[in-house]
């Protein structure tokens, strides 16, 4: 009787922490909660202020913001997060990230690569699509499961280092665990719709990825990390161009037109 008490709690946790499936409809199962993973995100952005120094120039601020901003405007995220925190570090790594909880990093090394407005915009929208699509709780997820069903809470206890790689921490915290093709894939999809619905020209993502492919091995940790090819995501972003397209045009029409400088 006990044991099946203890069954039936554990089935009752595991589907209230199943997601049936992620924003571009694949099935999946996340053992980590919202508030759980917001928390670590936080944390994690806590520690990663303490230890880079923090761009304070009114220029970077004002620009990476206004773009930070058109993108926040218009996602719908119902990860729980109350508001957004932009931190522009200096860091001349081309680098940027996103963490659960509503944390946004942009090192300035990143500005030379994303050289305009509509990139730059790229970069941010793949980032937040990581957090809002839940990658970070999924990567958890299946480590979780490959640990025999070790508890995701206890796993993720204790400033974890591996948890924080799955996050998408992991520039910062020495462990870099790599996110998987259809995270990439899914994460580019979802960050051309975000930046074309919010007035930026979608075409530019492609740019980006131009230029990413011509700086080499140099190329940020998180995009360096990724397995589909350079060529293999322009294809697929330029699949996808006519639909953002038409939610760019839908927004100008709104009058949508971030028109954030440097
Ligand atoms: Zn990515």
């Amino acid at each position: 009787m006990r044991y099946l008490k203890i069954i039936s709690l554990l089935f009752i946790s595991l589907s209230i922490l199943t997601c049936a499936s992620s924003p571009t409809g694949r099935s999946r199962v996340l053992l980590v909660s919202d508030p759980e993973i917001n928390k670590m995100g936080a944390d994690a952005f806590k520690d990663i202020k303490a230890k880079t120094p923090i761009e304070s120039g009114a220029r970077e601020n004002t620009y990476v913001k206004c773009i930070a901003n058109a993108i926040l405007a218009v996602i719908e995220d119902d990860t729980g997060v109350q508001s957004w925190e932009v931190v522009v570090f200096k860091d001349n790594s081309a680098n940027a990230f996103a963490l659960p909880g509503g944390k946004i990093g942009v090192h300035t090394g990143i500005l030379p690569v994303a050289k305009t407005t509509g990139q730059l915009a790229a970069v941010m929208g793949h980032e937040v699509a990581h957090v809002l699509a839940r990658h970070g709780a999924e990567r958890i997820s299946d480590a979780t499961i490959m640990n025999k069903g070790m508890g995701a809470v206890g796993a993720a206890s204790g400033n974890n280092s591996a948890v924080m790689g799955a996050i998408g921490a992991g520039a910062q915290f020495g462990v870099m665990l790599p996110f998987s093709r259809k995270h990439e894939s899914e994460a580019d999809i979802l960050g051309l719709e975000y930046m074309a619905k919010a007035g930026f020209d979608p075409k530019e993502s492609i740019d980006l990825w131009k230029n990413m492919s011509a700086m080499g091995g140099s190329k940020p940790m998180e995009i360096m990390s990724t397995h589909p090819s350079d060529e293999t995501r322009m294809k697929q972003l330029n699949e996808k161009l006519p639909d953002a397209n038409k939610l760019y045009e839908e927004a100008k029409a709104k009058g949508k037109n971030p028109g954030c400088k440097l």
